[in-house]
């Protein structure tokens, strides 16, 4: 299978702007921020959609949870407030097959979710 872009950033194959890491997880600063503040969290295994996980990987989910949590006291959002996001598929709007969430924040985010 091909590598996933979030991968080659695990892999340090490509730059990115690493915000947080420890061996489970990345986290980075998106390429096309929608928000001031566009943090990508991705748990480094391999799980290409949330379709995918199973049981086994509550603990890890959970845990990028409180990464995202970690990265918005250290951003300074976390009374503001923030947004964490997670795409499936097409009409999700995923265009990354590699598990992550989306932590957004740093000015009033809209309620368009649609
Ligand atoms: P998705 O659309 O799959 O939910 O989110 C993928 C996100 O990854 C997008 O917001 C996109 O801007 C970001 N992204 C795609 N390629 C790169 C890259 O090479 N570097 C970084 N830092 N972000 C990327």
């Amino acid at each position: 299978m091909e590598k996933s872009i979030f991968v080659k950033i695990i892999q340090r194959e490509i730059p990115a702007t690493i915000v947080f890491e420890d061996e489970q997880v990345i986290a980075f600063e998106d390429i096309q921020p929608k928000a001031p503040i566009h943090i990508i969290i991705v748990p480094k295994k391999i799980i290409t959609t949330l379709n995918e996980i199973t049981p086994e990987d509550n603990e890890l989910l959970g845990y990028c949870l409180n990464v995202a949590k970690k990265i918005a006291f250290m951003k300074h959002i976390h009374e503001s407030g923030y947004r964490v996001v997670m795409n499936c598929n097409y009409d999700g709007g995923q265009t990354v097959y590699h598990l992550h969430f989306h932590l957004l924040g740093g000015h009033k985010l809209n309620h368009n979710f649609a």
